[in-house]
């Protein structure tokens, strides 16, 4: 478990962590118990490829902390991860669900792969043996899995059929995330979008800017969550002048033609093949003179290199941890104002937790009650962040780890210690 802390993601996360727990005066043994995840397993995943041989995947799922309810995290398919990166996105998942006050704790899932290198039907040989192999791990009281980077609706359906499969009996509440045949909600396909671009207004509404046709709008890794959120933006009257997926991007000062850059990249073409004069690199667009710059892509892509010269005003972490600690500090002493993954993204997970009660109650909601209640959801705990932002005088994304660590260090006390 120690070299949990050679990534920096996991470093970065437990950084966050102390430092709000010492702004706040947290007790230094509720903090202990959180630098750890609770539970962790990394399993084999082999499969047989579609020329017949046999490759092993290693696949992990972490349980952070399940103090206020059970696991929630998505499954990510990728080549970076391993048990250090799973372990640092379960933990932001705690942070994330006590922020928005869901009673759910944090985990997170992944394989190592490229799943771009995969064929469907070996991406679904992977997924169902996955689902086995972490199937004494989850369940709908447990641990919910749902969509990461790398997975998608599909493969929540191939999860869900697996694990009712091993039951014998249908059971649509161990993951979130699915399509809408199978129990998923109406609205979760765009939520983290959604979220994002909610969260931008809060952000425009606190700092007194008013989002128009001269706000300009960068998103960096235009996809699941980047797209809703730019069709949001451009709703709220913003201009999106780039947009970028992992071959690179496009950029036009003028604003670029979204619908066109949305179709484009829904039917599966690269965003550099979309306008050859207009090419810029995922570099260029980190750093391009904008008002508002959504990172959704990775983690890590504003690092203490980069940081200096980012120039947006208002930084909307889409992704989990796309800025690094150094970087939050230096775009916060540059005057632009961070909204934090845990808060920005969380338009998902509520979302999620929106699908999982429907899904229990066997009742579904319609998407006006689904978007106002995301909502007033993330409206609240904006407010909170900008509460603890303003008490402790610290920056955004210390303020949204106090917010959480508030919730959930009262569980922790509440619950007490086992055994006594
Ligand atoms: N993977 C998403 C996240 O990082 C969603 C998780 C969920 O819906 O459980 O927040």
């Amino acid at each position: 478990m120690d070299n949990l802390l050679d990534n920096v993601l996991y470093q970065d996360a437990i950084g966050q962590l102390e430092s709000a727990a010492s702004a706040m005066n947290l007790d230094p043994n509720i903090l202990d118990r959180l630098r750890y995840p609770k539970r962790s397993l990394t399993v084999s995943v082999p499969i047989r490829l579609d020329d017949g041989t046999v490759k092993t995947f290693l696949g992990y799922r972490v349980q952070h902390n399940m103090t206020i309810g059970p696991g929630k995290g998505g499954i990510r398919f990728h080549p970076n991860v391993d048990l250090a990166e799973t372990a640092a996105l379960a933990m932001l998942m705690t942070f994330k669900c006590a922020l928005v006050g869901l009673p759910l704790g944090g985990a997170k899932g992944g394989i190592k792969v490229d799943p771009r290198e995969l064929s469907r039907q070996e991406l679904q040989a992977l997924t169902r043996r996955y689902a086995t192999e972490i199937n004494m791990m989850v369940g709908p009281t447990v641990d919910i899995p749902a969509p990461d980077i790398g997975t998608d609706g599909q493969t929540m359906a191939w999860f869900l059929d697996t694990y009712s499969q091993l039951k014998g009996y249908t059971v649509p509440g161990v993951v979130t995330g699915k399509p809408i045949s199978v129990g998923g909600s109406l609205g979760r396909a765009e939520s983290t979008g959604k979220g994002v671009a909610f969260c931008v207004k809060f952000a425009a509404d606190y700092l007194n800017y008013k989002i128009n046709e001269n706000t300009k709008v960068a998103v960096h890794g235009f996809g699941k969550v980047g797209v809703p959120a730019a069709v949001d933006l451009a709703a709220q009257g913003a201009k999106i002048v780039a947009v970028s997926d992992v071959s690179g991007g496009v950029y036009d000062p003028n604003g670029l033609n979204l619908q066109e850059a949305v179709e484009w990249t829904k039917s599966g073409k690269l965003l550099a093949d979309l306008y050859p004069d207009k090419k810029i690199s995922n570099e260029e667009l980190l750093e391009l003179d904008v008002d508002i710059l959504v990172p959704a892509a990775i983690d890590g892509v504003v690092t203490k290199e980069n940081a200096p010269r980012v120039k947006a005003k208002i930084i909307a972490e889409g992704a989990n941890g796309p800025l690094t600690k150094d970087a939050v500090e230096i775009c916060t002493k540059n005057g632009a104002f961070i909204i934090p993954d845990i808060l920005c993204n969380a338009g998902g997970v509520i979302v999620s937790y929106f699908e999982w009660v429907q899904g229990l109650q066997n009742f579904f909601w319609d998407l006006d009650q689904i978007n106002s209640k995301l909502y007033s959801i993330l409206k609240e705990a904006f407010d909170n962040v900008i509460k603890c932002h303003e008490t402790y005088k610290v920056d955004m994304k210390q303020a949204a780890f106090i917010a959480a660590l508030q919730r959930l260090a009262n569980a922790m006390r509440v619950r007490g210690l086992f055994p006594a």
